[in-house]
């Protein structure tokens, strides 16, 4: 609780939003006309979400997912589970995931395997960050953000044990206070 871990600056807000748009444009020409389902995954999607959809001037819809992978520490607890899930129907609908971060990439393939099987008409991912460097599973990113370091980030909505999720910027934790 009150250990201060030492952060540095990995990518500024500025470095962030035109990614942001960036990923936007690319969705827009894909999905312009299709009112797809935007689905971020919890908690840590809730910051790019909110702000890629304001760049999305057309139709779509917007949900959440829960999932419980990582404990309160860093590492994977290794099960997912569906803490909570969808208030609509994806069936036939055009799904877009939206990931705040691809490290192992075991929570996107769970979540492509959750939602492929109640057969959406496309099921597509976007990241803002991808970490290759720790994959245990390969992951299609189809709109891919930045590519960060084998370093634990927080920021823009990433956390470490629940702070640092306010901070603008993207920060590498350094040491663990
Ligand atoms: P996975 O290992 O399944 O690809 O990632 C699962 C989750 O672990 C991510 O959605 C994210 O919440 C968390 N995670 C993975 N790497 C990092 C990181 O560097 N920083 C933070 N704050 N969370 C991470
Ligand atoms: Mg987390």
């Amino acid at each position: 609780m009150s250990s201060q871990p030492k952060l540095s600056l990995l990518f500024t807000k500025d470095e962030i939003q035109a990614t942001v748009k960036k990923l936007a444009a690319e969705i827009r020409r894909d999905y312009l006309g299709k009112q797809p389902i935007l689905i971020g995954v919890l908690k840590g999607s809730f910051m790019f979400l909110a702000d890629l959809i304001r760049f999305l001037d057309f139709p779509l819809e917007v949900e959440f997912i829960r999932l419980s992978s990582y404990g309160r520490g860093r590492e994977s607890a290794g099960k997912i589970k569906v803490v909570q899930g969808l208030q609509s129907k994806v069936k036939g609908r055009h799904v877009l995931v939206v990931e705040d971060i691809v490290d192992t990439g075991l929570t996107s393939a769970f979540v492509l395997d959750y939602l492929g099987k109640k057969k959406p008409a496309s099921l597509k991912v976007c990241a803002l960050t991808d970490k290759p460097s720790r994959r245990q599973t390969p992951v299609n990113i189809d709109y891919h953000g930045l590519t960060v370091p084998d370093k634990f980030i927080v920021g823009y909505g990433l956390d470490w044990d629940e702070r640092f999720r306010n901070l603008p910027d993207i920060y590498v934790v350094e040491n663990e206070g």
